[in-house]
């Protein structure tokens, strides 16, 4: 939890990120689904049985959920049809959480918009 908030308290930035390098396939990922717009690809740190990203291969502006304007509307709608698809490949039938952290205090590390899905076991709530 410390290394989360630690990680999560670098400024909001326009710099390349990890998930930059990523797309482009210069560090190491495993890609569960891939089209033109969108990467799902596993969480190097699971939280979940089934943990995956899905991120814009395209950052467009969207370091953060709170970035978006009207012109990203479909591209985020995009990212959660993928998010379902994928989670129903991954066998996610019984449910599953998508997440979406915003910020330092939303715990968010990465500044490349990502949504979280999460599943295969029974989740609790209210999350920390
Ligand atoms: P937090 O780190 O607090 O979860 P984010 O919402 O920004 O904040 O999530 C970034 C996610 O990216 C983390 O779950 C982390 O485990 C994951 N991650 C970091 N580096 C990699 C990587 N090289 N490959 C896959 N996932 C990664």
């Amino acid at each position: 939890v410390d290394a989360a908030r630690a990680a999560a308290s670098q400024a909001d930035s326009d710099a390349p990120t990890l998930f930059d390098k990523i797309v482009a396939k210069q560090i190491p990922a495993t890609i569960i689904y891939e089209d033109e717009q969108a990467l799902a690809f596993r969480d190097i740190n699971p939280q979940a049985p089934v943990h995956f990203l899905v991120i814009p291969k395209d950052r467009n502006g969207l370091t953060r959920l709170s970035k978006m304007d009207e012109s990203h509307r479909a591209l985020v709608g995009h990212l959660m049809y993928v998010a379902q698809l994928v989670a129903k490949q991954e066998g996610l039938l019984p449910g599953f959480r998508v997440v979406i952290n915003d910020g330092p205090e939303g715990c968010q590390s990465v500044y490349h918009l990502h949504l979280h899905i999460m599943g295969g076991r029974q989740l609790t709530w209210p999350p920390g």
